[in-house]
């Protein structure tokens, strides 16, 4: 089975589709709970499964360090060393270099880095981050990228853009086919639309099964945001996913639904969860207030994780505010269960036709 796309249905911008890929078949718009160190933070994977979660992400940046890609690929695979069978996108690396390591040079070769762990040396190249990510055995691959922070000027975004272009024909040639994985192109360019535009069509040049939009959530903020996905969307061709990066808040979700995205990840519901914070279909509520101390009610009377069908808020408050370990992992379980019935939601209005309608509705909960 080929890695594919398939588009089933929009409203307005806003798509319904399915990516079959080795491991199985995503359902999109799609949320991915990240998995950093080949665990989702608390959540065992079981429990991961049947939040409804169709694929997860993994970190190549954390994972190279430790245990290691070799290491993984003895075990056949970071599916296996993990016991996850679903779909499995890793991103390249390249965020995590920028942002978490000590000491970095880069060049139109590679980056040079410190490891955040220990400060040791390691030299990383586009055909280096695929190559590890081939170990890792990831049905969706990334491409090695040049991320820069917000705000950045037009001439760093320029040349951060065109080294990620430069790399992106690299991490392509050096990306082995096999049937049902994939590889996706990250468009860069800052906040600059026609610095977006020249990204777009040189990864559409270069060819990939699917498109990131990176280089947002980075601190720019929801409007920013909305505004470069207002037409950065329509830059990518309808028969591919679409996939933006590290989002988000609930309310930034259901917007860059609205806008034409597909796939989403965040470390939000998990660390959220590990602070005492619970995404309901109210709100958000912080369960360490003194108001949850004797309230009997579970956090969300609709959700069907172990949290809701086995405990009231007194219980979670009185968990979280003596730093029990069972808290977190009751919290993140809930908050990754509200994710995917939020993405369930969004598809099934989609699938009615009645999406706009679903979003003015959400917009009126917050
Ligand atoms: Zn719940």
């Amino acid at each position: 089975m080929n890695f594919s796309f398939n588009l089933k249905k929009s409203n307005n911008k806003a798509r319904l589709g399915e990516v079959n890929c080795a491991h199985g078949k995503i359902q999109t718009p799609a949320f991915m709970p990240v998995g950093t160190c080949a665990t989702v933070k608390a959540i065992k994977t079981r429990d991961i499964k049947d939040s409804g979660a169709e694929i997860i992400l993994g970190n190549t940046y954390h994972l190279m360090l430790r245990p290691g890609a070799d290491l993984i690929a003895d075990f056949g695979g970071l599916h296996k060393f993990m016991n996850w069978d679903l779909p499995i996108l890793t991103d390249s690396g390249g965020f995590q270099v920028m942002s978490l390591s000590k000491i970095r040079k880069i060049s139109d070769e590679g980056v040079e880095f410190s490891s955040h762990i220990d400060g040791s040396k390691y030299f990383v190249t586009p055909e280096e981050s695929i190559i590890i990510q081939n170990k890792l055995g990831s049905d969706i691959t990334m491409i090695f990228d040049e991320c820069v922070a917000y705000p950045a000027t037009y001439e760093t975004s320029k040349k951060a853009m065109q080294r990620s272009i430069l790399w992106a024909k690299r991490s392509r040639e050096a990306f082995v086919e096999r049937e049902g994985y994939g590889i996706f192109g990250i468009m860069q360019g800052s906040t600059f639309q026609d610095l977006r535009e020249i990204s777009a069509q040189e990864l559409v040049k270069i060819g990939f099964d699917g498109y990131a939009i990176g280089g947002l959530a980075v601190g720019e903020g929801q409007d920013i945001m909305f505004k470069v996905l207002d037409y950065a969307c329509d830059l990518l061709p309808a028969n591919k996913p679409r996939y933006l990066m590290g989002v988000g808040k609930p309310s930034d979700i259901i917007g860059a639904v609205a806008r034409g995205i597909d796939m989403f990840d965040c470390v939000m519901p998990t660390r959220s969860g590990r602070t005492g914070q619970a995404f309901v279909r109210s709100g958000v509520i912080n369960i360490r207030n003194a108001k949850y101390r004797t309230d009997s009610k579970p956090l969300d009377d609709q959700c069907l994780c172990c949290a809701c069908q086995n405990h009231s808020r007194a219980y979670l408050h009185h968990l979280v505010k003596t730093n029990e370990i069972l808290g977190a992992m009751l919290l993140s379980e809930h908050n990754i269960f509200y994710y995917q019935d939020l993405m369930k939601d969004i598809r099934s209005s989609i699938a009615q036709d009645n999406f706009d309608h679903f979003y003015q509705k959400f917009l009126k909960t917050q």
